[in-house]
C-alpha cells in the first residue's frame, strides 16, 4: 500500500544536504552548525541534527523538519514544497487527479517557463545591442545604474513585428506555447506576431524564480504606457507581486512596502530601498496579502494625498479584514511619488515609510473629518460609517480595541458602540453561512493540518454532525488520537490511506483560519437549527397537553439556544482558542 508520501519523501531526502544549499554548515560532534537564515546573527546558533532530521535555531527559536525549512526559506506553500520534493526524490504523489493529468500540466508549465526564459534572453540581448541604444539612454535618464538593470534583468523589445517570433523559432520554442503565455499573438490569416514592440521589458518572476510574464513600458509618450502579459496557466495577476521573489529575504527582515508600478519598485531598489513590491495592474487582493504573509505581517501601503487616494485607502482595507493583518499606511504629499523621491530624496521616502501609521488611525480620522462628535447626527453617521468595518475585523482583540477607541472619541459608552458592531457582526456571520457552503471534506482537511481545529471540533461536539461516512470516521479518529495518523502504528490502514490522500493535497489553500471559522460556524449553526426544530415540536406537544412546568422548562431551553445562536461567533472563537 502506498501510504505516507511525506514520510517516504523524508526517508529519501537528507536534511543536511537540503539545508546546505542555503546555509554553510560545519560539523561539530553529532550535529551541524551554521548562521541562521531566518534571523541576522554573527555567531552560529542554527543547528541541524542529521540523526533526527530536524533543525533548530537557538537564537530565534525557528525549528522543524525538511518540509518546514523549505517552506520557510523559499516562501513556498506545503503543496509546492511537496511537489518539488516529490520530483526530486521520484516519489509518486497520490492525488485526486490522475497521474497522467499531473504530468501533462507539469510539462506544459515547463514549456511556458522555457519560453519565458528564451524571451528574457532575447530582450536583454536586444537591450545590449545597437537596436537597444535608445532604450539604454531612456533607462540612464531615469537614473538606473547598470547593476540595477542587470539585477532586474530589464530588457528591450524592438520595434517591428517578428523579432521575438523569429528568435523563439530559432530556439525551438513552439509558437503555440509562446502564444499560450502571451509572448506572441496569432494572426487571423495564420502566423504569429510580437505582442511587445518598442518597449522596455520587465520580467515577472514567480516564487520559484521562473519567468512567468513580462511588463512592457513604452519609451517616451504614447498609449498605453504599460502592457502586461495576459493571464496564462502560469501567470495569475492576483497571485503574483512584482519583485517579491527577489525581495523576499529583505521583506522577511524589514517588512514589505506595496507601491503602484514596477518603475517605482526598480527606482526604489536603485536608490537602495529593496523591500518594495508592486501589483500588476490590479488592486491588492486577499491572495496577495496571503502571499506576503508567508514572509511578513508588516505591510505598508502607499497612497496619494488627494481625494482619490483617500477613497482608495478605504477600499484597500477590505481584503485585509479577513487576514488578521493591519496594514500601515503612508500618505504622500500631493506633489510626491515614490519614483520621484527615489531619484531626488530617498531619505525623505525612508522617513515616510518609518513613520507609517496603522490604517485604522487614518480610517478614524477620515470619518471624523468635518464632523462634530458632540452633535447627535454626526455621532450616528460616524458610527454607521465605521461599525460595519470594525465588525468585519476578524481578530477579536483588535475589534475590542477599535470599539473602545471609537467609544472614547465619540464620547459614548463602550456598550453602545459594541452593540452596534455586534449587530453588524451577526449579519456577517449569517450571510457567510448562507452563501458559502461548508464541506465536511474541507473541515477534515483543516483538522489534518491543525491541532486547534481538532480541539474545536471536539469541544463543540461537532463530530456527531458529520454526515458522510468516510469523513465522519476520519473525524472521529482524529478527535481520539490527534493528527499524527501517518506516524501512528495502530492506525487502521483504511483510515491511514484516506488521510494520506488528503494530506497529499497539502494544507487548505487560502485563508485556513477563516475557512476553519466558517466551516465550524456553519456546522454548529446547523446543529442549533436541528435542536430548535426538535424543541418546537416538544413545545407544541406540551402546549397541547397543557403541561405548564414542562412548557416553561422547554421555553427556557429555547431561549438559551436563541442566545447561543446569536453569540455563535464568540462561541466558535472561544472553542478555537481552547477555552
Ligand atoms: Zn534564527
Amino acid at each position: 500500500m502506498n501510504t505516507g508520501v511525506v514520510e517516504q519523501i523524508k526517508g529519501k531526502l537528507d536534511i543536511v544536504a537540503v539545508i546546505s544549499e542555503h546555509v554553510n554548515l560545519t560539523r561539530k560532534g553529532k550535529s551541524f552548525w551554521g548562521l541562521c537564515p531566518f534571523h541576522a546573527e554573527k555567531d552560529a546558533s542554527f543547528t541541524v541534527n542529521a540523526e533526527k532530521q530536524v533543525y533548530k535555531c537557538f537564537g530565534c527559536g525557528e525549528g522543524g523538519d525538511v518540509f518546514s525549512f523549505a517552506m520557510k526559506v523559499k516562501g513556498l506553500s506545503f503543496a509546492e514544497v511537496l511537489e518539488e520534493f516529490a520530483q526530486r526524490t521520484g516519489v509518486v504523489l497520490e492525488r485526486d487527479r490522475t497521474q497522467a493529468n499531473r504530468q501533462e500540466r507539469l510539462s506544459a508549465n515547463k514549456a511556458f517557463f522555457s519560453a519565458g526564459k528564451a524571451a528574457l534572453e532575447f530582450f536583454t540581448r536586444t537591450l545590449a545591442s545597437d537596436e537597444g541604444r535608445h532604450a539604454r539612454t531612456y533607462l540612464k535618464d531615469r537614473g538606473l545604474s547598470d547593476a540595477t538593470i542587470h539585477d532586474f534583468a530589464i530588457g528591450y523589445a524592438p520595434e517591428g513585428w517578428d523579432g521575438l517570433v523569429n528568435y523563439l523559432k530559432k530556439r525551438g520554442v513552439p509558437s503555440e506555447i509562446a502564444a499560450g503565455c502571451g509572448l506572441v499573438i496569432k494572426k487571423e490569416k495564420g502566423g504569429y506576431y510580437d505582442r511587445f514592440r518598442g518597449r522596455v521589458m520587465f520580467p515577472i518572476l514567480d516564487l520559484r524564480g521562473e519567468v512567468v510574464a513580462f511588463g512592457g513600458r513604452i519609451i517616451g509618450p504614447g498609449e498605453p504606457k504599460y502592457i502586461n502579459s495576459p493571464e496564462s496557466p502560469v501567470f495569475e495577476k492576483r497571485k503574483l507581486l512584482y519583485n517579491l521573489n527577489q525581495a523576499k529575504r529583505v521583506i522577511q527582515e524589514q517588512g514589505a512596502v506595496v507601491v503602484e508600478g514596477y518603475m517605482d519598485v526598480v527606482s526604489l531598489a536603485n536608490a537602495g530601498f529593496a523591500g518594495a513590491v508592486a501589483t500588476l495592474g490590479t488592486a491588492l487582493s486577499e491572495d496577495h496579502i496571503r502571499l506576503l504573509k508567508r514572509f511578513t505581517t508588516d505591510i505598508t501601503l502607499v497612497f496619494d494625498g488627494d481625494a482619490a487616494g483617500r477613497k482608495a485607502m478605504v477600499r484597500a482595507l477590505e481584503p485585509f479584514l479577513a487576514t488578521g493583518i493591519i496594514p500601515k499606511v503612508v500618505i504622500l504629499p500631493q506633489d510626491k511619488d515614490p519614483d520621484d523621491m527615489a531619484r531626488t530624496d530617498i531619505n525623505l521616502w525612508k522617513t515616510f515609510v518609518s513613520e507609517a501609521r496603522s490604517i485604522w488611525d487614518f480610517m478614524y480620522d477620515e470619518s471624523f473629518r468635518g464632523r462634530d462628535p458632540s452633535k447627535f447626527e454626526h455621532q450616528s453617521t460616524i458610527l454607521k460609517d465605521l461599525a460595519p468595518m470594525i465588525a468585519r475585523e476578524n481578530d477579536a482583540t483588535v475589534r475590542d480595541l477599535l470599539v473602545e477607541r471609537l467609544a472614547v472619541r465619540l464620547g459614548l459608552g463602550i456598550d453602545t458602540v459594541a452593540r452596534q458592531v455586534r449587530s453588524k457582526n451577526e449579519q456577517v456571520v449569517l450571510s457567510q453561512g448562507q452563501t458559502k457552503d461548508y464541506t465536511e471534506a474541507d473541515l477534515v482537511r483543516l483538522m489534518l493540518f491543525d491541532e486547534q481545529a481538532i480541539q474545536a471540533v471536539k469541544t463543540l461536539n461537532l463530530n456527531l454532525e458529520f454526515k458522510q461516512a468516510d469523513t465522519a470516521t476520519l473525524a472521529a479518529y482524529l478527535i481520539e488520537h490527534g493528527n499524527c495518523i501517518l506516524n501512528d502504528a495502530v492506525c487502521p490502514d483504511a483510515i491511514r490511506s484516506a488521510a494520506a490522500k488528503i494530506i497529499a493535497q497539502g494544507p487548505y489553500e487560502g485563508d485556513g483560519a477563516k475557512a476553519l471559522r466558517d466551516n465550524i460556524s456553519k456546522l454548529l449553526s446547523l446543529r442549533y437549527d436541528r435542536d430548535m426544530n426538535r424543541l418546537q415540536g416538544l413545545i407544541a406537544e406540551a402546549d397541547k397537553t397543557n403541561d405548564k412546568t414542562r412548557l416553561r422548562g422547554l421555553q427556557n431551553e429555547k431561549m438559551a439556544l436563541v442566545r447561543a445562536k446569536r453569540n455563535i461567533h464568540t462561541i466558535v472563537a472561544e472553542a478555537l482558542e481552547g477555552k
